[in-house]
């Protein structure tokens, strides 16, 4: 059992590494940005009360985001967890601790204009979630998943503006965590100097240090 939080900022490529982290490790990857994706797609009333916040890059409330991902974590856990996009406040780090232990947090240290490049022409798959970029990592079919067929589509918060106050968000509200964990001694930092290394090659490196 190995339970794993990969942290850093919006942009920073942890939904792509934790992806294939998940198929390398045999360990489920829990993303609360598609579970909120998920909620808001399928109209229920939590994913109402949430879709405001998402859209326009604001956190959603500690405790639905957290209700949110209890909801996924009784599924089950016997193998452990790559959790991908929470905590993101001392709070929720806080409410993680009385669900459950976690074992590394590895720490995405990327600068903002690769952020910003990155998350301006990125792509999503609409059935299974798989991440593309127009410039870097385009599928091989324009417009089509190259794992289901599905569509690919452009997410609403990765517009110019919403990224700005993601970052915003992240300098403020998320990047304490990692005090907070490294004073706990579970933080391994991972700094990619180069924006264009594959991800495959990315996830060998942090391999190395889980
Ligand atoms: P990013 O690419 O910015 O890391 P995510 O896909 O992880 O984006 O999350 C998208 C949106 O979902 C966030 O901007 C936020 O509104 C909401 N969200 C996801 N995880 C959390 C969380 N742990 N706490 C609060 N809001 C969250």
């Amino acid at each position: 059992m190995l339970r794993i939080v990969i942290f850093g900022p919006p942009g920073s490529g942890k939904g792509t590494y934790a992806a294939i982290l998940q198929e390398r490790l045999d360990i489920p990857h829990i993303s609360t940005g598609d579970l909120v994706r998920d909620e808001i797609r399928n109209g229920t009333s939590v994913g109402k009360a949430i879709e405001e916040y998402s859209n326009s890059g604001k956190l959603v409330p500690d405790d639905i985001i957290t209700a949110i991902l209890e909801k996924r974590i009784r599924l089950g856990l016997s193998k452990g967890f790559i959790l991908e996009g929470y905590p993101r406040s001392i709070e929720q780090a806080k409410q993680l601790e009385k669900i459950t232990g976690i074992d590394v947090v590895i720490n995405l240290d990327v600068p903002d204009h690769v952020i910003v490049e990155r998350l301006s022409s990125r792509l999503q798959c609409r059935k299974c979630g798989t991440i593309y970029n127009e410039r870097t990592m385009k599928p091989r079919v324009p417009g089509k998943c190259d794992k289901c067929g599905g569509e690919l589509f452009k997410r609403v918060d990765d517009q110019p503006q919403v990224i700005l106050e993601r970052l915003k968000v992240y300098k403020e509200t998320s990047a304490p965590v990692v005090d907070y964990y490294r004073t706990r001694g579970l933080i391994k930092d991972f700094r990619n100097d180069d924006p264009d290394s594959s991800p495959e090659v990315v996830v060998d490196r942090i391999m190395k240090l889980i």
